[in-house]
């Protein structure tokens, strides 16, 4: 059985000796060791200045919204994991999706489409598979309406612009470090923020609202990270630059093996591919099913990732109809890619593809 996606797990002595140590000084969580040692490891390697460790990426989006007091009407795209939109609903915020654009996957905002939207609180925008594509035009776009740009960078760990952070490229970005994604905590994420201001107000809010000196109450709630995850995180940080380069091992191949069968998705030229997902895009549903049925008839598991299109699965006030994103959603496979996976099995991969296609 080969699996889309399987956590990667660092030494085990190396973590055991971690956890020994908070067993030793029971300090479990709460601004513990491992958890400033890991924002401040984390900081220098993505080479932002305000990183705040929380429990999950969806908590780190929720952090986001709360931050920026958001109400109303918030731009999203329809194309992304439905925590980008749940957060929302949840929140009681109303998502307005807009289409995508084709080739990148992201969500596509000119200047007349904000022209065209009043009531506009703010943007939340996924780079999608970690895509970066639009992020500088939307930011312009957010600067000139003084909105909040907030990213959902789930995917885009590591993942630089004109060689700069593309967390610097927003407001805020919300990283999810759950256990399938490129780097992890087991269960965990970030949030980062551009102002003092704000980091200010996500220290207080992901610990019941006390501010910093231990007085001033607000509202708040518990989004802390503890210091097992904290440790895992600092063990699979010492691995990242392999882990990467794997995953880009694996990338390059599907990249140059499959790109005459199916669309893969288009990356600037001011970036580099994190290959946080192999996506492939088929020419009709068939073919997606066909594939799917071929590799599975071999045991190897292929996710449709993101399906179905988030402006089809009844959230309320939805304004627009997003076709290119529900076209794609229906075509979009994403292809096994972790560090173990080993050449043989992308080998397997690739033929039982392109065989399910031959057949079709
Ligand atoms: C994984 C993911 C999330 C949620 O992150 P969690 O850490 O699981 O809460 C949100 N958005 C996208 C695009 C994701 O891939």
């Amino acid at each position: 059985m080969i699996p889309v996606v399987r956590p990667y797990l660092p030494d085990k002595k190396k973590y055991e000796k971690l956890i020994s140590k908070i067993f030793d000084s029971s300090h479990l969580t709460n601004q513990g060791r491992y958890l400033k040692e890991l924002e401040s490891r984390l900081s220098e390697y993505l080479n932002v200045d305000r990183l705040i460790c929380v429990s999950s990426g969806s908590a780190a989006l929720h952090l986001a919204y709360k931050i920026y007091g958001l109400k109303s009407k918030i731009l999203t795209s329809p194309f992304s994991y439905v925590a980008t939109s749940s957060t929302l609903v949840w929140d009681e915020l109303i998502p307005d999706f807009i289409d995508i654009h084709p080739n990148s996957l992201n969500m596509h905002v000119d200047e007349e489409i904000f022209l065209k939207k009043a009531n506009i609180e703010g943007v939340v925008s996924t780079l999608v598979y970690g895509n970066p594509h639009g992020l500088e035009d939307l930011k312009k776009e957010c600067n000139k309406h003084n909105i909040p740009l907030i990213i959902d960078a789930a995917h885009a760990f590591g993942v630089r612009l004109n060689d700069r952070s593309v967390l610097e490229y927003c407001n805020a970005a919300a990283l999810s470090f759950h256990a399938t994604k490129i780097f992890h905590t087991i269960e965990g994420g970030a949030l980062i923020v551009d102002t003092e201001e704000s980091e200010q107000l996500a220290r207080s809010y992901i610990n019941f609202g006390i501010k910093s000196d231990g007085f001033e109450i607000s509202g708040g709630t518990n989004y802390k990270m503890n210091e097992f995850e904290a440790a895992m995180g600092l063990c699979v940080l010492d691995d990242i630059d392999r882990i990467i380069e794997m995953r880009a091992n694996i990338s390059k191949r599907y990249n140059s093996e499959l790109s005459n069968f199916c669309q893969l998705p288009e990356w600037p030229t001011n970036s580099k591919n994190n290959n946080a997902y192999a996506p492939i895009i088929l020419e009709s549903e068939d073919d997606l099913q066909s594939v799917i049925s071929n590799l599975k008839s071999k045991g190897i598991q292929a996710r449709r990732y993101f399906y179905p299109s988030l402006d089809t699965i009844g959230y309320t006030h939805i304004e627009n109809t997003c076709e290119i994103s529900r076209d794609i959603a229906r075509r979009v496979l994403c292809l096994p890619i972790y560090p173990q996976l080993k050449d043989a099995e992308v080998s397997q991969i690739i033929y039982s593809v392109k065989e399910a296609l031959s057949m079709n």
